[in-house]
């Protein structure tokens, strides 16, 4: 019997991948550079090497992101410069933060206890949270940096399950990543249920529940 709902955020609740690609739009074309498939392409290659780079210790966060800029943009740029662009960068991305259309009803609608874990800073979520309206449906919220583990480590998803005073049995979880989010959630115990947005043909395994749509998710939770 399901009693709480734990979320995952980016790219379930908040539409991370669909802000990021307009603010980075937006973006571009205000600072006159090429805008376009070809453009994000590469924000994203040069954006990959950058975390590997922080991954491996050669270079802290403020010194990737600035090396990032200067890639992108192919000039050199003193440290100021090179945040000020970023900046730029941030406050188009906050401006096109949206939660995907379905969202809202769901979370207002489900009779149970919710909450959020998420691989993401606390600070992070709690703004994109409120900046939506939608942070006095959740309880908690549970983030990776204040946890010191991440999911799909059980540790998280125990973590989340123990501030809710819940056994995982009686705990759902959420997200749109089948392995991080709903195969670890399943694996400790929860009802791992895996949103599917893009209705990908790929197998579903066993235990782990599939929707396509938050709308989808009464029915399933009234009926585990
Ligand atoms: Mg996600």
């Amino acid at each position: 019997m399901v009693e709480a709902v734990l979320w995952d955020v980016d790219d379930t609740i908040f539409d991370f991948s669909g802000s990021e690609r307009t603010g980075l739009l937006r973006h571009f074309a205000a600072e006159g550079l090429p805008s376009g498939e070809a453009a994000l392409d590469r924000w994203h290659r040069i954006t990959a090497e950058g975390y590997a780079r922080l991954a491996a210790g050669e270079l802290t966060y403020g010194q990737q992101r600035r090396e990032r800029v200067r890639a992108f943009v192919e000039r050199p740029l003193a440290d100021a410069e090179a945040d000020a662009w970023h900046d730029r960068y941030v406050a188009l991305f906050e401006a096109a933060w949206t939660a995907f259309p379905d969202v809202a009803a769901v979370l207002g609608a489900l009779p149970y206890r919710q909450g959020i874990l998420s691989n993401s800073r606390a600070v992070h979520q709690e703004r994109r949270m409120r900046a939506l309206g939608l942070r006095h449906h959740f309880e908690v919220l549970l983030c990776s940096d204040g946890l010191g583990c991440a999911k799909p480590d059980r540790s998280a998803f125990l973590a989340a399950c123990a501030a809710l005073g819940l056994p995982p049995s009686q705990v759902a979880y959420v997200g749109d990543q089948l392995d991080m989010d709903a195969v670890g959630a399943r694996d400790v115990g929860l009802l791992g249920v895996w949103l599917d947005r893009a209705g990908s043909a790929a197998p579903v395994p066993g235990g782990v529940r599939r929707i396509t749509a938050l709308g989808e998710l009464p029915a399933l939770l009234a009926c585990s």
